[in-house]
């Protein structure tokens, strides 16, 4: 399992929710994290699924880990 920066983010990448398989169709998801490669977002809940990249956690403020560029 990933350590994530605080538990704050570890509770919302990590939280499975009983009424909803699918973080995009729970009101109280509000992060999407995908682990290969490393990825944070917000999740957008237009009905869809779009989510919004994010590089520092909102909860700590640490830079979270990102796919390498360059
Ligand atoms: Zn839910
Ligand atoms: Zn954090």
């Amino acid at each position: 399992m990933i350590d994530h920066c605080c538990p704050a983010m570890a509770s919302h990448a990590n939280g499975h929710c009983d009424q909803h398989t699918d973080p995009f169709d729970c009101p109280d998801a509000l992060i999407a994290f995908s682990a290969e490669p490393p990825e944070y977002g917000l999740i957008i809940h237009d009905g869809g699924t779009s989510i919004i990249g994010i590089h520092f956690c909102p909860w700590c403020g640490r830079r979270l880990p990102e796919a390498r560029q360059e």
